[in-house]
């Protein structure tokens, strides 16, 4: 498993590795997604470094309420709330997790398709 010496999130979060932030505060920092699949792809992510939601644990509530609020914020700021949009979390290797730093991809912009591929 990714521990956060190996973390690319982590880096991203401690500017060891740029990145097109848009928010950061003392919980959490977005950033826009280095391969888009749509027209707004932000990523969202917690500071502190867990690995997929199958990690997530009690004292983790208030973050993940914080990421949702955030996504919601983001999606007025970024114009796409009125169209409406997708907030993501893939966990996992059938989920299709690639970096295990759990994050969640905001999506707007298109009308994006349901189910998922
Ligand atoms: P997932 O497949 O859900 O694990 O999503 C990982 C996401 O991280 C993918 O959409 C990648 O394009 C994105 N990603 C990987 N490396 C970077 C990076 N250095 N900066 C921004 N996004 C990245
Ligand atoms: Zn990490």
């Amino acid at each position: 498993m990714t521990s956060p010496e190996n973390c690319i999130f982590c880096k991203i979060i401690a500017n060891e590795i740029p990145s097109k932030k848009v928010f950061e505060d003392e919980a959490l920092f977005a950033f826009h997604d280095i391969s888009p699949v749509a027209p707004l792809h932000i990523l969202i992510i917690p500071k502190k470094h867990i690995t997929s939601l199958n990690e997530l644990l009690h004292e983790d509530i208030d973050l993940m309420g914080q990421i949702v609020l955030r996504a919601s914020l983001l999606a007025k700021e970024f114009g796409i709330s009125d169209h409406g949009y997708r907030l993501v979390n893939n966990c996992g290797e059938f989920g299709g997790q690639t970096v295990h730093h759990i994050h969640f991809h905001l999506l707007g912009g298109r009308h994006l398709t349901w189910p998922p591929g």
